[in-house]
């Protein structure tokens, strides 16, 4: 990977920057995440497909301490490796920040689904999300992005 020396390193959702990563074969594309190139080292990762889950897969939900697919595979070994495999990143290119997809049971923030593969959500953490914050890397969810790209915008126009 080739790194601008000037710019801070920073984790990203693979599937925020157009890789097809999720469950459905899909990205999840959004532009102001590409925009963060301008600002730093962007290191995708895709947390489920790093761990070698494969792509298009069952979707999983949280279920207590595990993660189950819609089948009712237990899967959490991927998702803790993913997280791991993240966090590992992170020391390695001295991540302070990391930028991730809201709801997905790896990198949501603030919700994730509850468990039942109902379409609802409750207040929780992601596993890779989770291991980030538990050693200090901020996490950021997509769904702040517009506001933290402004951030930046101003600072640089200072
Ligand atoms: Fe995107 Fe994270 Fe799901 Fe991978 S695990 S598809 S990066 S939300």
């Amino acid at each position: 990977m080739k790194l601008d020396p000037n710019k801070k390193c920073i984790l990203v959702s693979a599937c925020l920057l157009g890789v097809p990563s999720r469950y459905d074969g899909k990205s999840k594309t959004n532009n102001l995440a590409i925009q963060l190139v301008e600002f730093f080292n962007v290191i995708p990762i895709c947390p489920e497909s790093d761990s070698g889950l494969p792509t298009p897969r069952d979707p999983s939900e949280i279920v207590g301490n595990k993660v189950l697919s819609s089948k009712g595979k237990d899967v959490t070994e991927f998702f803790k490796r993913g997280a791991q495999m993240a966090l590992e990143l992170a020391k390695k290119y001295n991540v302070q920040l990391a930028v991730m997809q809201e709801k997905s049971p790896s990198c949501g923030f603030k919700s994730v689904h509850n468990g039942l593969f109902d379409g609802g959500m409750v207040k929780g953490q992601g596993f890779t999300t989770k291991l980030l914050l538990e050693n200090n890397v901020q996490v950021i969810p997509d769904t702040n992005l517009e506001a933290f790209i402004k951030s930046l915008r101003e600072k640089n126009n200072d």
